[in-house]
């Protein structure tokens, strides 16, 4: 089918996008000079004024109106993302993410941030309130590209900030259309889509008038903002890498929640930044595990993401294959257990890595230490729980974490243990739009989501009489 979107946004002599599932080029996206970029700014930031100028109920019945345009062109938005970015309709994939972009918009127009009374004596009257920070600059990936932009634009625009969005130069389709059917409704200028690679998103930490830059992506790219923003003293939230550990107890149905470990796992064909990333298994129920999650990796359907049956798709790009296959034959040399996968799949696409169990995986081989970001999951057998907990938590990376068990009581004992930003229980991945998410150690600092995400996209101000 001809996406209409697709071609709304298509720029003639652009540089070419390809299908992520078998390379054909979908359309061209139109690249931003700088100069391109100071005219965004200018016009962001007079927009803001008239915007802020609202009450917070006018914005939330914009952002409302907004949601009903991402429904009204849902098939259209799940088409763009699904061959642009490679996940499957179905299943946790494309039409998902839409859904999720309709929920949050939902549910950020409806959240009011009342003053805060702080102190309210004979001596001392005080309140803290959210006065919005003006332009924020908001940088996304390419793994869940719609989502993501959703929640950093969503509590950005509730607040009364203007936005200017930088998409991942592997998905900059499917992000102009989501902001061009949100322009349908939103005020012009309020938000705007800058459109390059990491120079054009290093311009925006670099820049006097962004108050606020909402980062999600790569560690080593968070630490180039750190750097950038210093000069400006800009806020920041960062969302960056994860490489998450999940501890089974013994003592657990591991067929019961079979389905739910490889989800945790494979969701979007593994490229998910909380997705799990290292099983540590009781060494009593480790050949069961392995088993069980290689009989489902085995019946699960791999395939061009538009396919209504695929429920696993390809790795989105090359650079991303090349660092699954090398961890996967990295993990082979050591003499680690292919349970099931193993290699790449050229018969579906150039970019199709089957989905994969390594067995006997240890600590310190770098697929268990490093971000695979694919569909590899490494399992790791453990004899003693206390051994489990400090190996899940000796990585820099701490975005999530899960603990799987039928023992609610001892599950907890174990989630409090464990570093990350999440820690879910007989789950992995799962988020809420009212429940804070975000990372911390090398995962990144800030919250996005619920009330604290609305508030991070503002500055704290104290107003203080008596
Ligand atoms: P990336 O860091 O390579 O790129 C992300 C964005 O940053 C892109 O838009 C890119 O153009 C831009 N960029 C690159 N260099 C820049 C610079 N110097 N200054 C400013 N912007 C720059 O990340 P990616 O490969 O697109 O995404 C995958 C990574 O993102 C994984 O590590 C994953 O775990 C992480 N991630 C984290 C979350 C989270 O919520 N914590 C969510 C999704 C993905």
């Amino acid at each position: 089918m001809t996406n209409r979107l697709i071609e709304r946004v298509s720029h003639a002599g652009g540089r070419p996008i390809p299908d992520a599932a078998t390379g054909e080029i979908i359309g061209h996206t139109r690249e931003d000079s700088a100069a391109a970029l100071e005219a965004m700014i200018s016009r962001g930031v007079a927009a803001q004024r008239s915007w802020a100028a609202l009450s917070p109920h006018a914005r939330g019945m914009t952002l409302h109106a907004a949601a009903a345009k991402v429904a009204e062109y849902a098939e259209e938005l799940a088409d763009a993302v699904s061959r642009e970015q490679g996940k499957p309709l179905n299943g946790p994939g494309a039409r998902l993410e839409v859904e999720a972009c309709q929920r949050w918009l939902h549910t950020n127009a409806d959240l009011e941030l009342a003053p805060e009374v702080l102190v309210d004596d004979a001596e001392n009257y005080s309140e803290l309130i959210y006065r919005p920070v003006g332009l924020v600059g908001a940088i996304g990936p390419w793994n869940w590209p719609l989502m993501i932009m959703i929640w950093q634009i969503a509590p950005a625009l509730k607040i009364g900030n203007a936005v200017i969005v930088k998409p991942s130069e592997y998905t900059p389709l499917s992000v102009q259309a989501l902001v061009s059917v949100l322009n349908e409704v939103l005020p012009d200028g309020v938000l705007q889509v800058v459109v390059g690679g990491p120079e054009v998103g290093a311009a925006l930490p670099a820049h006097p008038a962004f108050g606020k830059i909402m980062f999600t992506g790569s560690t080593r790219t968070g630490k180039a903002i750190i750097k950038a923003s210093a000069q400006n003293v800009t806020r920041l939230t960062l969302e960056l890498g994860g490489n998450d550990a999940g501890i089974v107890l013994p003592g657990t149905d591991v067929r019961k929640h079979a389905e739910n470990l490889f989800w945790g796992a494979f969701i979007n064909t593994g490229q998910t930044c909380a997705a799990l990333k290292r099983l540590y298994v009781h060494e009593s129920q480790y050949d069961e595990t392995v088993a069980a999650l290689a009989e489902i990796a085995n019946a699960t359907p791999m395939g061009r993401g538009v396919d209504e049956e695929s429920l696993l798709g390809p790795l989105q790009n090359r650079m991303q294959f090349a660092v699954v296959e090398r961890l996967v034959e990295d993990a082979k040399a050591r003499g680690r257990r292919i349970v099931t996968g193993g290699d790449p799949a050229p018969e579906l696409g150039p970019n199709f890595f089957r989905a994969t169990i390594v067995a006997d995986a240890e600590d310190g081989d770098p697929l268990v230490d490093e971000e695979q970001f694919g569909p590899v999951l490494p399992v790791i057998r453990y004899a003693d729980l206390e051994d489990a907990i400090a190996r899940a938590n000796r990585l820099d990376a701490a975005l999530g974490a899960s603990v799987w068990s039928d023992d609610a009581q001892r599950a907890r004992e174990v989630a409090l243990r464990l570093e990350a930003g999440t820690v879910w229980i007989n789950k992995h991945g799962g988020i809420h739009p009212l429940v804070p998410f975000g990372g911390i150690k090398g995962s990144g600092y800030g919250l996005e989501f619920g009330f604290e995400g609305l508030k991070a996209t503002g500055v704290p101000v104290v107003i203080t009489s008596r």
